[in-house]
């Protein structure tokens, strides 16, 4: 399958990784709208969430890491958990993947 998220959970793309594991990845955005802007994405192909339902332990594992690292992920200031889901939200990528903004006051709401 042509997925770029996809390609990076299987190595064939090597981004700037700040953790993994059997299940998940969490990596560097390529362009950072903040200091600290990470995605986090499970290694199986899930398109969006809509299909959450369907894979809740891995999406829990992804929270539940975010969690446990927030020292070494640097966001114990606090951070924010974006998931655009579809077109209308902007979703680029159709492989799930949960934005981790921190680093900086963030503005509400988005817009
Ligand atoms: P979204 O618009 O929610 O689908 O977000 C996709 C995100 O993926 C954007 O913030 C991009 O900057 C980011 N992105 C795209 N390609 C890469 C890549 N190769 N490595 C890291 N981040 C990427
Ligand atoms: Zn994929």
């Amino acid at each position: 399958m042509n997925c770029i998220f996809c390609k990076i959970a299987n190595e064939e793309l090597k981004p700037d990784i700040v953790y993994q594991d059997e299940k998940i990845l969490i990596f560097k955005d390529i362009e950072p709208a903040a200091p600290i802007h990470l995605l986090a994405i499970p290694r199986k192909h899930i398109k969006d969430a809509f299909e959450i339902k369907e894979n809740t332990d891995v999406i829990m594992h992804i929270f539940k890491k975010i969690s446990e690292l927030k020292d070494e992920l640097n966001i114990r200031e606090g951070f924010r958990i974006v998931n655009n889901c579809g077109e209308n939200a902007g979703q680029t990528i159709p492989h799930i993947h949960f934005h981790i903004l921190a680093g900086r006051k963030l503005n509400w709401p988005p817009g």
